[in-house]
C-alpha cells in the first residue's frame, strides 16, 4: 500500500522481516548507551552528522507541507501540556477481559516511553514523561468487552473506515480547538490518538491519528520488550519518514527502515530528536 497525503500526515503500511539475534542485541545496545546520556544540545555522533542531515533533506523535498503540518505528535503533547489520550480501536470479535484491557494499555505507554525518554533533559525539551492514558475503546458488539468497571468510555458500533471507532467529537483528528465541546467527558475523556487493532492483519500503518497493526499481533507480543512495529508507526506520528526507496549514507539498521532493525537504534534516536529540533521554535523553545 501507499503513502497518504490528505490531513493524514502518514498512511503507511510496513512489513517487518525476522531479524537475526544478533542484530537485534546489537541495536538494544545501542540504544541503552545512548538514551541513558541524553545530551543536552544537538550533539549526535559525528558518524550521523551526514546521515541526518540527508534524512532532513529529503523530508523537505518529499513531505508537502512539512512546516505548516499542525498535528504531529510532538504539536498534540504541546496542546496537552505533556500527556498524550487514546482510544483502542477494537476491529475483532475476540473477547477483551479487563486483565488483557490492562495490558494492551501497560505496552502501549510502556513501547511509547522509548521514545519520549529520549527526550528527556535533551535540548529545551520540557517534560519529565509524557503520561500515556487509554480512555475509551471502540467495538462493534459491547459484549466483546468483559468488564462492567467504568475506567474507559465504550462505544459501540461507531463504524468508520469500515471499523468502530470512538466519538469523532472526541478526537483530536477531527476536533482541533482543544475545547471538545461536543464530546461527553470534555477535555480529559477527549482522544489524541487511536490505537488501532484488527484482526487479521499484517504489517503497520501510522500517522498523525495514531498507529494501526494486526490485534493478533498486538496481543501475542505482549511479551517483547520491543513491539517493532508499534515502534514503527509512533516513529510516523512523530513524522519520521520511511526508507523503501533510499538508504542514509552509512547506516543500514535502524527501526525506521523497515525489516532492518527490531528496536529504536542510535539512528533513528537522532531522526526523533532532529524532528525536535526543526520544530521547537514553534513552541517557543
Ligand atoms: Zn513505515
Amino acid at each position: 500500500m501507499s503513502r497518504s497525503w490528505m490531513r493524514t500526515l502518514l498512511g503507511v503500511v510496513v512489513l517487518v522481516l525476522a531479524l537475526s539475534g544478533t542484530g537485534v542485541a546489537q541495536a538494544e545496545q545501542a540504544r541503552d548507551v545512548t538514551a541513558a546520556a541524553n545530551p543536552a544540545t544537538w550533539s549526535p555522533p559525528s558518524n550521523l552528522v551526514t546521515p541526518l542531515n540527508q534524512v532532513w533533506s529529503h523530508q523537505e523535498s518529499t513531505y508537502g507541507n512539512l512546516y505548516g503540518f499542525r498535528n504531529y505528535g510532538w504539536d498534540q503533547v504541546f496542546v496537552n501540556g505533556g500527556y498524550l489520550n487514546f482510544c483502542v480501536r477494537w476491529d475483532s470479535s475476540a473477547p477483551v477481559s479487563a486483565s488483557l484491557r490492562d495490558r494492551i494499555h501497560a505496552k502501549l505507554a510502556e513501547q511509547y516511553k522509548k521514545w519520549t525518554d529520549v527526550m528527556v533533559g535533551h535540548n529545551n525539551w520540557p517534560y519529565a514523561s509524557v503520561p500515556i492514558k487509554v480512555v475509551g475503546w471502540a467495538v462493534r458488539d459491547r459484549n466483546t468487552l468483559q468488564w462492567n468497571d467504568n475506567s474507559v468510555d465504550i462505544y459501540v458500533n461507531n463504524i468508520r473506515e469500515n471499523a468502530p471507532q470512538c466519538a469523532e467529537a472526541c478526537g483530536r483528528f477531527f476536533v482541533r480547538d482543544g475545547q471538545y465541546r461536543n464530546c461527553p467527558g470534555g477535555v480529559a475523556r477527549h482522544y489524541d490518538q487511536s490505537l488501532w487493532l484488527t484482526a487479521g492483519m499484517g504489517g503497520g500503518a501510522g500517522g498523525d491519528w495514531g498507529q494501526r497493526m494486526g490485534s493478533e499481533y498486538f496481543v501475542n507480543n505482549l511479551g517483547s520488550s520491543s513491539m517493532t512495529i508499534l515502534l514503527h508507526e509512533i516513529g510516523h506520528t512523530f513524522g519520521l519518514d520511511d526508507f523503501y526507496d533510499w538508504t542514509p549514507s552509512g547506516v543500514s539498521n535502524f527501526i525506521m527502515k523497515a525489516g532492518s532493525s527490531a528496536s529504536i537504534t542510535e539512528f533513528d534516536i537522532w531522526m526523533f530528536r532532529d524532528w525536535w529540533r526543526h520544530l521547537k521554535s514553534r513552541y517557543g523553545r
